[in-house]
């Protein structure tokens, strides 16, 4: 799951990690007011955030102002034309896509001076079953690129899950980013605090970029980008709270309501698939074949009709989809029950109405499945059976050539 910036940010100071003040605002009126009462604390450069679920605001465009996602104001009318400008625009990002996303809401915080910018990113590394803590002097700038142009800039430090970060690794990474004396310590101690965060919060991903180091020497967070295992949602009650539904791919939230794992992808082929580990080679198999897939949906283990109807609406919300792909293995649920399962949701006027121009390429391994191919094939409906991955692949590169 993921959350906004002023959230994140909001929870890093709970946590001790140091962090700018700041404001979210859902209308130009309160990110003025905040503003105000900013400079009246002393504050005297402001920044104003659109707060939406992806990164590369800086650099990003709204569509009818042209304004970036991150503006730095000198006074409180620039607060205000910042504040108009960006809420109720849409915001492309190269996280985005073309379509963009909405911005609902900004974040108005004290904008602090940098002497300098770093990069610190903490995730789980599968290759090593470790958390790992990533530092780079290269702050502010895609840390991909740094990663793939000049990857000694790039130090690492990895914690047994479970573990604390030790005191020297912190000091390790510290010492990465060249800081010495006062700044250095609280690197450490910024360090330690948003590894325990990490922790503590069952977060699989808190990247800071930048961090930074002001003149005056203190080291703080200007962003910061925090996801978290949604397996451990249910021991954050206040966590899950934070969840904001109007970000996520509304199909994607649908799916998840008929307890479906779908993601949605860019190709022209639909496919619907019980097992994650067969869905991924589905998608291979759909690549190698020339198509693309258009989604990954593991419909789990029981494919019955329900299941099949609510698959094949979610994917045919999709107008890219030119072709479906439905790859069972039938080792607890039969093939032949599968089978009628997918012809009496095709049936469906709903489904059927769509279905006319999609055709649909169905192939069941497993228990009964030469029973369930002729329950296919006697069907008068459009629908192609196969039982070996590599025939249904190749039914599908013929029809999308058709
Ligand atoms: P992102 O583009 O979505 O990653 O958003 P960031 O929060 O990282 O902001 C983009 C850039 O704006 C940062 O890399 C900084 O260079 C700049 N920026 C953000 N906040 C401040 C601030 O308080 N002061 C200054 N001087 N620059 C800032
Ligand atoms: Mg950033």
């Amino acid at each position: 799951m993921k959350i906004h910036e002023y959230q994140a940010k909001e929870l890093l100071k709970e946590h001790g990690v140091a962090v700018p003040a700041g404001v979210s605002a859902t209308n130009t009126e309160n990110a003025v007011k905040a503003a105000e009462e900013m400079k009246e604390n002393g504050a005297t450069l402001f920044v104003v955030k659109a707060q939406i679920h992806a990164g590369g605001r800086g650099k990003g465009k709204t569509k009818n102002s042209g304004v970036s996602g991150v503006i730095l104001c000198d006074t409180i009318d620039e607060v205000r034309d910042a504040a108009d400008s960006l809420l109720g625009d849409t915001l492309v990002t190269v996280q985005t896509g073309e379509e963009g996303q909405k911005v609902q809401r900004i974040y108005v915080t004290d904008g602090v001076d940098i002497e300098q910018e770093f990069y610190l990113g903490i995730l789980l590394d599968r290759s090593k079953s470790k958390n790992v803590i990533m530092v780079s002097t290269e702050g502010g700038v895609e840390i991909e690129k740094v990663a793939e142009e000049t990857p000694e800039k790039i130090v690492k430090e990895w914690v047994e899950p479970g573990m604390e970060l030790q005191h020297n690794q912190a000091r390790r990474l510290a010492f990465a980013l060249g800081l010495e004396g006062d700044a250095f310590k609280k690197a450490v101690k910024f360090i330690i605090a948003l590894y325990n965060f990490y922790q503590k919060t069952d977060s699989n991903m808190v990247e800071i970029n930048p961090l930074v180091l002001t003149p005056g020497g203190d080291v703080m967070a200007l962003d910061a980008k925090v996801t978290f295992d949604d397996n451990a949602l249910f021991r954050h009650k206040d966590i899950t709270d934070l969840r904001d539904k109007s970000e996520e791919n509304p199909v994607e939230l649908e799916a998840s309501k008929y307890g479906l794992n779908y993601i949605k992808l860019d190709g022209n082929v639909g496919c619907m698939v019980n097992g994650a580990g067969l869905a991924m080679a589905t998608m291979d198999i759909i690549k190698l074949s020339g198509g693309d897939p258009a989604n990954f949906l593991d419909v789990g283990g029981s494919a019955n009709v329900e299941t099949v109807k609510n698959g094949f609406r979610i994917i045919l919300e999709d107008e890219n989809v030119k072709a479906i792909l439905i790859n069972i293995f039938g080792g607890i649920v039969r093939c032949d029950r599968v089978a009628n399962g997918v012809i009496e949701a095709v049936k469906d006027p709903e489904i059927a109405e769509k279905v006319q121009d999609v055709p649909i390429i169905v192939r069941l391994q497993g228990t009964n499945a030469e029973e369930a191919k002729e329950i296919i094939d006697n069907s008068d409906l459009n629908v192609i059976s196969a039982v070996l991955l590599k025939d249904a692949a190749d039914e599908v590169s013929k029809v999308l050539a058709a």
